[in-house]
């Protein structure tokens, strides 16, 4: 099977094993993919076999691998813009970020994401999209933005009744209803708690009763109704365990926590730490964040207890510390990623250097390596346009006295020998900035800018012959022919042109070894 042929195949796996949830085979399937992939430098398998890759490790746990991976396909789907994937993969690392704790990025992403998905018109998530970003905003607690997200993305699913829910939705209603509160939106509240109530009667499910309490302990501790939000947490406390998502109840009861410190209420605090220090005990990994080890401190701040005080100012010391170890780590990563894009970066420049001088090469003339006639005229003409009126432009015509009787004597290899010679020494004479062009067997030109004063060219031409005659040493007794035409202005290439070349004749008339100069004034122009 020939190479695409395999890589669509294995595309078509990857999709019925994703059908039927399979990790372990889509991650060996998406591994082959990848490896077909970079043989065959296929941005479009690269992006797919990425994303899945990323996709399997971030289900697996393993945050920092699955961030190599979606940054990667990231790069590969840019290349050629593969918006479904961009989407895919974008989102995706807004989920990791979000759960390496890194908050900024994650909505950085995510936002990416739904930008790129409204772009291409990439609809199939968008509504999934918009849920998350109103999630990360409302963890953040920015409950007006949450809210917009929210709501929008209800609208999108064309949700405008009861009827219209679905299982899934407990969640979306119980977030709506935690930014009404949060945001003191009476009426709105009433609306999204009908909503509440019809939901529970079709469906069941413990983590929206979770949340539904928790927006209710709120509730009462904004109306300042202390003693029903007394009640109202021991009720979660009650039923909380029914949730098997211990981290959602985990994160739930420390905001309880921190709302019985704050009305004082010591039993219930203890009770609830008690809870927390449990839920710690069996998933110590949950301890990542310092919020508990800051809470703590506020505790025994509030509750006076000086020698405790001491030692949970120590913790949240310590946790802060470990909290800061991680960042690094994402920042590390993070940093990773974009030096990771800088390379291929400069991988392009080196490309773009590589063309710059495949086109210079196209320019050079192959024996001699000046420019040739062609390029070299362009070369004229962009200096004509752009010459400075205070100044010079020099144009020069060089020209062997009686070449071919040199070749037809010592052999056309000599002759080579002596050419080269003859570009060694225009080299030599002329700066940086300026331009050699041969436009002829033994024929060259050179462009001299900038000139000031006139004596400049004459001088260069004198020190040009002497340096000619002086070719192998003097034995040949060669000569050159060179007229020189001179402008201020900018004049036409034809005109410059003939100039120097009428000038250069009247050299050979007089037979050679010689210069004449012709100054192109204003009105010939
Ligand atoms: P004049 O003084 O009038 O310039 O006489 P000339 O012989 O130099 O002029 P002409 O243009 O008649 O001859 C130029 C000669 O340059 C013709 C050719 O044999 C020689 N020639 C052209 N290209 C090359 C080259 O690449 N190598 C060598 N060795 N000779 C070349
Ligand atoms: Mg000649």
């Amino acid at each position: 099977m020939k190479n695409v042929e395999q890589m669509e195949h294995l595309e078509k796996q990857l999709e019925s094993y994703r059908k039927q949830r399979d990790l372990d085979s889509i991650f060996s399937c998406a591994q082959e993919l990848l490896k077909l992939a970079e043989a065959s430098d296929n941005s479009y398998y690269q992006t797919i076999s990425n994303y899945h890759i990323a996709n399997t490790l971030y289900q697996r746990g393993k945050y920092l691998e699955a961030l190599d991976y979606a940054a990667n396909g990231i790069r590969h789907g840019e290349v050629a813009v593969y918006p479904f994937y961009l989407v895919q993969l974008h989102n995706l690392i807004g989920v990791l970020y979000g759960t390496l704790g890194d908050d900024i990025n994650s909505v950085q992403y995510t936002l990416q994401a739904y930008y790129i998905a409204k772009k291409h018109g990439v609809n199939k998530y968008l509504h999934i999209l918009i849920n998350n970003l109103g999630v990360l905003f409302f963890d953040l607690g920015f409950y007006d933005i949450a809210y917009d997200y929210f709501c929008q993305s209800f609208q999108l699913r064309n949700i405008h009744s009861y009827d219209d829910l679905q299982i899934s939705d407990g969640f979306n209603i119980g977030n709506l209803i935690g930014c009404c509160i949060h945001l003191k939106k009476t009426e709105d509240y009433v609306k999204w708690n009908r909503y509440y109530t019809q939901y529970c009667k079709r469906f069941t499910e413990n983590t929206v009763k979770n949340d539904y309490l928790l927006y209710q302990i709120y509730q009462n501790y904004y109306q300042q109704d202390f003693g029903t939000m007394i009640e109202k947490i021991n009720t979660f406390l009650s039923c909380c365990d029914r949730d098997k998502d211990n981290l959602h109840t985990f994160k739930d009861l420390l905001q309880i926590f921190k709302l019985s410190i704050e009305v004082q209420a010591e039993d219930m605090s203890i009770k609830v730490f008690d809870r927390l220090t449990s839920i710690i005990k069996q998933y110590p990994e949950y301890e990542r964040n310092s919020e508990l080890a800051k809470l703590q401190v506020k505790y025994y701040l509030t509750f006076k207890n000086p020698d405790m005080l001491n030692q949970s100012l120590l913790a949240y010391y310590q946790a802060k510390e470990k909290e800061a170890e991680i960042s690094k780590v994402n920042l590390k990563q993070s940093l990773l990623t974009r030096i990771d894009l800088e390379k291929v970066t400069y991988e392009q420049e080196i490309i773009l250097k590589k063309n710059d001088e495949l086109r210079k090469n196209i320019e050079i003339e192959e024996f001699t390596k000046v420019l040739n006639k062609s390029s070299f005229r362009r070369y004229v003409e962009d200096e004509l346009q752009n010459m400075h009126h205070d100044q010079y432009l020099g144009f020069f015509i060089v020209d062997i006295d009686k070449f071919k009787r040199l070749n037809d004597t010592k052999g056309h290899l000599y002759g080579d020998k002596i050419l080269l010679e003859l570009v060694d020494i225009l080299k030599q004479n002329i700066r940086e900035t300026d331009y050699i062009g041969r436009i002829g067997g033994d024929e060259f030109c050179i462009l001299i800018k900038n000139v000031l004063s006139l004596d400049y060219l004459h001088e260069s031409a004198v020190h040009l012959l002497n340096s000619i005659r002086k070719i192998q040493n003097g034995v040949d007794d060669i000569s050159a022919s060179i007229g020189i035409s001179v402008t201020d202005s900018g004049v036409s290439y034809e005109k410059l042109f003939k100039a120097a070349d009428d000038a250069m004749y009247e050299v050979k008339k007089r037979g050679g070894n010689d210069y004449s100069l012709q100054l192109l004034h204003h009105q010939s122009k």
